[in-house]
């Protein structure tokens, strides 16, 4: 390895994921980096971070950046925050994966589009889901996007079949800058536990309640104690899951407190799977109407 950064064939650099909600983001990561790394769900805003998720190879270090999903028509506190972290991203990458599903371009592509084009960024389009629709429709829509952008390529993909994914790897390997590494060898991401526990935690109350409440939900960790006597030598940790009103309160509780305990009991599993150890999880629901609003309490969770 060290023979490799002397001379000077290291590759290295930051690969921005962005696109709309849902069209396959954190799945296409989790696939790149073999492990669940990113929460998953059909509804929108899973993802409220800009994370970082490292492929590290002998000669190579990809530095992946997961982004929450770009929507339009909202514009509270939050939802600015959200966009303001895509934005980021695409300027802190050395190349852009725009990442669509199997449509045409709508608002949200052309305003990405618009973006990366000022900021004169190279662009890998993927093409996701495509295990959704026959091929031959395909190729109107490449077409169309080939008019918006000179992509460095278009690849048809799919995320969850792993169709595709190999000539990504090394269309990105192409792309890559040489460069010595930018984080540690042994660094996969630069999220904590905690990061990852909460992440869990949302993706569980988003698949349960994908109707209901997610644009008003968050979790925060209130605890995380690690090997706790008290608990029997296992992590312990608790969660507030925030809610604005009483009633989503209500549904997240479920009767007699069954739903909830569902949700901790799935979030708890996937804990332990990524961490490699038992955990012991306490989940709160909390009232705290308008937090999306509220500039402190969006700094308390991360924001
Ligand atoms: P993100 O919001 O862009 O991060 O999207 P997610 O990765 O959370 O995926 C959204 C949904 O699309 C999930 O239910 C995935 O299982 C599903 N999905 C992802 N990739 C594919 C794919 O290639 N084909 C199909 N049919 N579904 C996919
Ligand atoms: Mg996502």
């Amino acid at each position: 390895m060290e023979d490799v950064i002397k001379t000077g064939q290291f590759k290295a650099g930051y690969v921005a994921i962005i696109g709309r909600p849902n069209v396959g983001k954190s799945t296409l990561l989790n696939r790149f980096l073999k492990f669940k790394f990113s929460g998953v769900s059909q509804k929108p805003q899973t993802t409220r971070h800009k994370i970082l998720g490292v492929l590290q190879g002998e000669d190579y270090q990809i530095c992946f950046l997961d982004t929450p999903g770009v929507v339009t028509g909202q514009s509270d506190v939050f939802a600015r925050r959200l966009v303001s972290l895509v934005m980021d991203a695409q300027q802190e990458a050395d190349l852009i994966i725009l990442m669509v599903g199997p449509g045409y371009p709508g608002e949200i592509e052309r305003y990405l589009i618009d973006e990366m084009a000022t900021l004169k960024k190279p662009c890998i389009l993927l093409i996701n889901k495509v295990d959704l629709v026959p091929k031959h429709l395909l190729l109107p829509k490449i077409e169309e996007y080939a008019d918006l952008y000179s992509f460095k390529e278009i690849i048809p993909i799919s995320a969850l079949r792993l169709d595709g994914i190999d000539r990504v790897l090394s269309i990105i390997m192409e792309e890559l800058p040489i460069s010595d590494p930018i984080v540690d060898r042994e660094t996969f991401t630069d999220r904590s536990e905690r990061f990852f526990a909460s992440e869990m935690i949302l993706e569980k109350v988003f698949q349960r309640y994908w109707k209901e409440v997610p644009y008003f939900t968050c979790v925060e960790i209130d605890n995380f104690i690690e090997a706790s006597s008290e608990h029997g030598g296992k992590d312990y940790i608790s969660a507030n899951i925030y809610v604005e009103r009483v009633n989503q309160r209500r549904i997240l509780i479920g009767k007699g407190g069954k739903a909830l305990k569902e949700v901790g009991i799935e979030a708890r599993e996937d804990i332990e799977e990524l961490f490699g150890r038992a955990v012991y999880l306490e989940l709160w629901v909390k009232v705290r109407p308008r937090w999306r609003e509220d500039h402190r309490f969006l700094q308390e969770i991360g924001y």
